[in-house]
């Protein structure tokens, strides 16, 4: 029998990748090409959508010539992208009106603030848009990027209501790309970051597009995470695209997190925790996100987010700034130099803490030095913080969710640090998993897309070919009583 293999499109921040995955889910190739980042104003990040379809483009056809397969051998195509990213083109001209504005930019800042003054007196916006979104009302989300280019781009609103409109994020994007100008398409774990998404009802929904004067004929067609919505024309060749699911949620699905109190962990540059909460909304008190998961088999599955802004940034500032190491790497050698923290606690929040503090003005703080305090204690201290970071938004998790949190599934770049990993397992006491595949998001889209088309004949498939790395179970020590009670003492002395 001739080998198939799924095609995972994995549309990043800062470049655009290709892997194929053969059917036990081992990476066959892959190819990575990055993409200008645009900043014309503080604040304000941009991506060109003609440069990412293009950067995609070739990767996609190089991955297929690294793996030396014929395209016909491809079972299907699963897209992941960056979330949020909001893209508005010409239907008829096929030209994007604007760049992309890219989830990071905060131009539209002030537009919330003014939606906020102006209905000040008559309701509350935020809970408005919480109960039907599940998000806040934030420049982080499509809605308001999409308003900001129908109300400054010339003739927009005009090309709108003539609808020659079409919004998209880059899935939507390059789902357009990919099918000939057929297909305007987005799933839910996509529209439900726009903030015009009604995550009960699961469709657009009227009040917000009116409160945010966005006429509904710019908006995608929704499909499920995991259907086949049509075909893609690579190489000659016809291939379906089966698989739809932002970054964070193919994560989840990747990770295997298939039920309520499932958590994956993403260690990079800041920490993205997601946790499955089961097929109903879990509404949050602790100004967690909640979001739509993924939709498969007409079941659809949410989720409840949270974030650390400073993770391996912070190892990245000890590198950068301080020089006590000169490779991200090199910061386990140096914490094991220390059995322990020495009394030093690393207030990691060097811009703001987030999650459940929500204070943007906090600074950080090396708290508990004296004269014995040696680099390896910083060292071992900013682990620890990421660490005690991460266990707070757990924590804040499991108390929203009333679920009890099961083993958490780790991956990204500060992941492969078995120190952190370990201490992470204490402070929870906890397993964390550490899967072999750290392309976790990618592998996650390529499931999505198998079991659309029967690649993967169920759940338990999949369950059978993923594999661990390492297991870390909980280790109980003194040093870790002493741990939390200084954090607790010590965060509650710089929080407003
Ligand atoms: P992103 O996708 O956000 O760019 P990655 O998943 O590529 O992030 O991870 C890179 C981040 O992880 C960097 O901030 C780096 O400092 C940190 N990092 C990488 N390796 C290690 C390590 N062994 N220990 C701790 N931090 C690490």
């Amino acid at each position: 029998m001739i080998e198939k293999y799924i095609l995972a499109i994995d549309a990043g921040t800062t470049s655009s990748r290709s892997i194929l995955f053969d059917i036990k889910g081992n990476q066959i190739a892959i190819s990575q090409y990055e993409f200008d980042q645009i900043f014309p104003k503080k604040g304000w990040v941009e991506h060109d959508p003609e440069e990412i379809w293009r950067t995609q483009l070739k990767s996609i056809k190089e991955v297929i010539a690294l793996a030396k397969i014929n395209p016909k051998n491809i079972d299907s195509i699963g897209i992941t992208n960056q979330r949020e990213t909001t893209v508005i083109w010409n239907k008829k001209t096929g030209k994007p009106i604007y760049n992309a504005i890219v989830w990071q930019d905060k131009r539209t800042a002030s537009i919330c603030e003014t939606i906020i003054k102006e209905h000040n007196s008559s309701f509350c916006v935020n809970t408005f848009f919480q109960e039907k979104t599940g998000l806040i009302l934030d420049s982080y989300f499509s809605g308001t990027k999409i308003k900001w280019i129908l109300d400054n781009i010339p003739n927009a609103r005009k090309l709108a209501s003539n609808n020659e409109l079409a919004f998209g994020t880059i899935d939507t994007w390059l789902i357009w790309k990919l099918t000939n100008e057929k297909l305007h398409l987005t799933d839910p774990s996509n529209a439900s970051r726009t903030l015009l998404y009604n995550i009960h009802q699961l469709k657009w929904d009227n009040e917000l597009l009116k409160l945010l004067d966005i006429p509904i004929s710019i908006l995608p067609n929704l499909c499920q995470s995991s259907e086949i919505i049509g075909e893609a024309e690579i190489l000659g060749e016809k291939i379906k695209i089966a698989g739809i699911a932002g970054d964070q949620q193919a994560a989840l699905f990747g990770q295997l997190c298939f039920n309520p109190g499932d958590v994956k962990n993403t260690y990079g540059t800041g920490c993205f925790c997601i946790m499955n909460t089961g097929e109903k909304p879990v509404k949050s008190k602790n100004k967690m996100l909640t979001t739509i998961g993924y939709q498969i088999d007409g079941k659809t599955i949410y989720a409840i987010e949270g974030s650390v802004f400073v993770a391996g940034a912070l190892i990245q500032w000890l590198r950068d700034k301080l020089g006590i190491i000169k490779t991200a790497s090199e910061i386990e050698e140096l914490a094991k130099t220390e059995d322990d923290s020495g009394g030093v606690t690393f207030i990691p929040s060097l811009s703001g803490l987030a999650a459940p503090y929500w204070d943007p003005h906090a600074t950080g703080n090396i708290m508990g030095i004296t004269r014995d305090t040696t680099k390896g204690h910083i060292a071992r201290a900013a682990l620890e913080a990421i660490a005690l970071r991460c266990k707070e938004i757990i924590i804040a998790m499991e108390k929203d969710s009333k679920t009890k949190f099961n083993n958490l599934k780790v991956d990204g770049g500060a992941s492969n640090n078995n120190l952190l990993m370990q201490i992470q397992s204490n402070l929870l006491e906890s397993n964390v998993i550490r899967p072999k595949t750290t392309e976790t998001t990618a592998l996650g889209v390529a499931f999505l897309a198998g079991l659309a088309t029967g690649f993967y004949k169920d759940l338990n498939a999949i369950k059978n070919i993923w594999e661990k790395d390492k297991l870390f179970k909980p280790e109980k020590k003194s040093s870790i009583e002493t741990v939390n009670k200084l954090w607790n003492k010590r965060i509650s002395q710089i929080v407003n």
